[in-house]
């Protein structure tokens, strides 16, 4: 017998998807975690009633999270998720050659559970050498940590539950501080079609510890509610605007496809609708 499962994120609106199976549901020690089979999706995560990821449409936010600043930057070594339990960015990361990859991850079940029933989330990224995954709260671990990150890519649940520290102006300072020179830090900053305090929240809180601030746009058909914000700070304004000539070369070079992401996207993904423009001020 097959289950409907609604996501309850909104008030007043809700998707909902048809489990033909419920693999498995549990509260861990942080979140309500169920993954469950739908027909066209076919695996779906959701924590706290909120949807994380499904195997149909996963590569379109995994890609863009992760290519848009590596190549944006053009010289990356060193790259910090915070977040990122299904292993999704991590896959994309470690695309990069020459890229070593340190993921903080608060929730041990969700990486146990994904390499469980969603293998090709990570793809073997879990068992790569350059990836170093530690468990513990990303707040925690930038503000203790010492080392330097060319990239810091927040794959974060919404701010409610234990994601919600990780939309804090004391979060972005630390990432701030554990950013190389030129670095450049992302993160999942909401729908804006129905968050959209998310995006002048997030612009009021990252702002003041960076010289370049804004946002970029990916819509991801399970993010429902149209485009879905990707926050981006940097101390180097031209990150965010390099040209399709620029990002086409430093593409090619990378030597590998993609199912979404092309330098054309990556460029235009930076030209905001007018209703999220005038959000940003
Ligand atoms: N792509 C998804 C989205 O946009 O909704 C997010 C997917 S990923 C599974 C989100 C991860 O963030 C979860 O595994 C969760 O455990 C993790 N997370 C939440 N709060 C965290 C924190 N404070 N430190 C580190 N990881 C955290």
């Amino acid at each position: 017998m097959s289950r409907w499962i609604s996501e309850t994120l909104y008030g007043s609106y809700q998707q909902r998807f048809e489990a033909s199976d419920v693999l498995f549901e549990e509260k861990t020690e942080h979140q309500d975690l169920i993954i469950f089979e739908n027909e066209f999706f076919g695996r779906v995560m959701a924590l706290d009633g909120v949807i994380q990821t499904t195997d149909r449409d996963e590569f379109i936010y995994h890609e863009m999270i992760s290519h848009v600043p590596i190549l944006a930057h053009g010289n990356v070594k060193n790259v910090l998720i915070i977040g990122g339990g299904d292993g999704g960015v991590l896959r994309e990361v470690l695309r990069h050659e020459d890229v070593n990859c340190t993921m903080v991850e608060i929730d041990a079940s969700v990486v146990d559970m994904a390499k469980k029933y969603f293998p090709a989330h990570a793809d073997g990224a879990f068992e790569n050498p350059r990836c170093n995954l530690i468990i513990a709260d990303g707040l925690k671990f930038v503000k203790e940590t010492t080392e330097k990150f060319d990239v810091i890519i927040v794959d974060s649940t919404d701010p409610i539950g234990p994601g919600e520290v990780l939309f804090t102006s004391e979060f972005y300072s630390d990432c701030q501080k554990c950013l190389s020179e030129a670095g450049i830090l992302v993160t999942q900053n909401g729908v804006p079609f129905f968050q959209a305090d998310e995006v002048t929240t997030t612009q009021a809180r990252m702002s003041p510890h960076f010289a370049d601030m804004g946002f970029y746009v990916v819509a991801v058909p399970t993010y429902i509610g149209g485009f879905m914000t990707l926050a981006w700070a940097s101390n180097d304004p031209a990150a965010r605007r390099q040209s399709v000539d620029v990002i086409e070369a430093r593409f090619k070079k990378a030597g590998f496809d993609t199912f979404y992401y092309t330098p054309g996207v990556h460029v235009g993904a930076f030209s905001l609708p007018r209703y999220i423009e005038k959000l940003v001020k």
